[in-house]
């Protein structure tokens, strides 16, 4: 069966999916974990084969990992999320850092059409935006590793057949490991947790307590949490590929639903604001297809994406910030009925509720944020910030182009000023690749327009944002906590070879 896929020419096996994706239409699908027999469904439409190489019967393209997550994404959102962790996040970085003798393991497995699953074991009860925090160890013994600890609303918490866990040993000062561990060999689900939205992924409280073999320990760098940054890269980025086919899906459905629906003498559609909001959910439609065109044409998952940290940290705020914001617009829209379970109107309850995690999980965008202008302040080599930015290749052609003023930046930034700064800084990234898209064949200039007039009152948002907290009133002073003297940034942000 697999076999017959591996040769398919990339649209022919895009098509095979795309056909296969209505089934599992979000307005008529169960909200309830996904069975295996439908899991099946799609592992035998070959969903799983980008991700791995060839030599494993795998199709190994970057380009197909992120059309196979757009197609499900824009039926089923949860869908999209649910083969980006078992892709993106657990078999990755197993096809790219694990020794052979653990690839030939495990990553067959997952090529032959069974519904196999994998998933990332990171976020403990205790720490999730601050890793260093994790209380999970790992012990070198005589077989291997002994793995112990507890970790919580992991993707597939019941159901993953292998997982990638991280944990921390503190015996000759702090190092970091990251290990591939079978189900059966002690990773146990203590309570099941129930989500708000992604019902067809199950989570919980999970146990380990584990020994694996020495060769399943995966080569990466100890001393630091940046190999587990680089490792949830491309989950963040397939924020982009997500976001395109959530948004196509929501854009359809809203303009529908606003053209059927009679308000007073007309369809609701005809009132200014309604098209304000329609206009609000298709511009954050065509930010998501220019960010998923960056991540289609320069990123590439399939190698070390630790060189794209400010662009993914960018992709995956802005993105996952307009999945929610067209989420709910869609919502409101749709009045009383988009507050219903279930209605046969329109689906923006549950559109509300399965975007709604995306702008927390995998990173908060909060955290991000801060990171992305840590990133910069660590290569402004003495330049003001917005002098910097002006020059960046991420940001430069939107700043010279659109005229933006990020003078505001220029000052002693706060933690609060991090957060907010590294928002402005995603937007200008986000305002550039809209350009690119729109200069390219298939662009629209008129689209492009509005989506760059809306990321820039997003900016002119933050710039106001500065300007209260420096008024003084909202008393955010009390209570903070400085940070530690001997740290200019977050450890886990790459900095230049001279800062480390
Ligand atoms: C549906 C779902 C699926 C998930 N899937 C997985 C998975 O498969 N594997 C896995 O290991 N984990 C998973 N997680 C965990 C997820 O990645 C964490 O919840 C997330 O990283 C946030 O960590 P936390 O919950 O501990 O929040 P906290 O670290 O407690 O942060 C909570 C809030 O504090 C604020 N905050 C924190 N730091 C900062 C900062 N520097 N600046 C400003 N504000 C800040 C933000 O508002 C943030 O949202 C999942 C979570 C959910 C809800």
């Amino acid at each position: 069966m697999t076999n017959a896929l591996q040769s398919l020419p990339t649209d022919e096996f895009i098509a095979g999916i795309e056909a296969i994706a209505p089934r599992f239409d979000t307005a008529t699908y169960p909200q309830q974990n996904l069975p295996a027999d439908d899991w099946t469904l799609l592992t035998r439409a070959g969903v799983l084969l980008p991700t791995l190489p060839a030599e494993f019967g795998g199709r190994d393209s970057h380009v197909e990992m992120c059309r196979v997550v757009e197609a499900v994404s824009e039926w089923n959102l949860p869908l999209g999320m649910y083969v980006t962790v078992i892709t993106g996040v657990a078999l990755r970085p197993i096809a790219l850092w694990a020794g052979e003798a653990a690839k030939r393991e495990v990553l067959p497995q997952y090529a032959g059409g069974d519904p196999m699953i994998a998933g990332f074991a990171s976020t403990e009860p205790g720490c999730g935006s601050a890793m260093s925090g994790m209380t999970t160890t790992f012990q070198e013994v005589e077989d291997g590793y002994r793995i112990r600890g507890r970790k919580h609303w992991q993707a597939f918490s019941s159901s993953a057949h292998w997982w990638l866990v991280s944990a921390k040993n503190d015996e000759h000062g702090r190092e970091y490991g990251y290990f591939i561990v079978k189900r059966s060999e002690g990773f146990r689900t203590l309570r099941p947790y129930e989500p708000l939205g992604l019902k067809v992924i199950d989570y919980g409280l999970n146990e380990i307590d584990v020994v694996v073999p020495r060769h399943r320990r995966i080569r990466a760098e100890g001393r630091n949490l940046r190999p587990m940054v680089e490792m949830l890269m491309a989950s963040r980025a397939m924020m982009a590929a997500m976001g395109c086919g959530f948004l196509r899906r929501i854009s359809r459905e809203a303009h529908a639903y606003a053209d059927a629906r009679t308000i007073g003498p007309g369809p609701q559609s005809a009132i200014r604001f309604v098209r304000y909001r329609l206009a609000a959910i298709d511009t954050s439609y065509t930010i998501c297809a220019a960010l998923n065109d960056y991540l289609r044409t320069r990123l590439d998952m399939k190698a070390d994406m630790i060189g794209a940290f400010p662009a993914v940290q960018a992709i995956k705020t802005v993105a996952t910030e307009r999945m929610l914001s067209a989420a709910h617009h869609y919502q409101q829209l749709a009045g009383g009925e988009g507050y219903r379970c279930g209605s046969p109107t329109n689906i923006s309850a549950q559109a509300f509720l399965d975007a709604r995690v995306y702008t927390i999980f995998d990173g908060t965008n909060d955290l991000l944020s801060q990171q992305l202008t840590e990133y910069c302040l660590a290569r402004t080599d003495g330049l003001p910030l917005s002098k910097f930015l002006a020059e960046w290749p991420l940001t430069a052609s939107a700043i010279t182009s659109q005229g933006l003023d990020l003078g505001f930046l220029d000052r002693d930034l706060r933690q609060e000023h991090l957060v907010l700064a590294g928002r402005a800084i995603a937007y200008a990234f986000a305002i550039g690749q809209v350009m690119r898209w729109a200069a390219q064949a298939g662009g629209d200039a008129g689209r492009a327009r509005a989506a760059i007039e809306f990321l820039k009152a997003d900016i002119a948002g933050v710039a106001t944002e500065f300007g209260l907290l420096s008024s003084g009133v909202l008393g955010i002073e009390d209570g903070a906590v400085p940070p530690p003297a001997d740290l200019r940034f977050s450890r886990s942000v790459p900095v230049p070879a001279a800062e480390v």
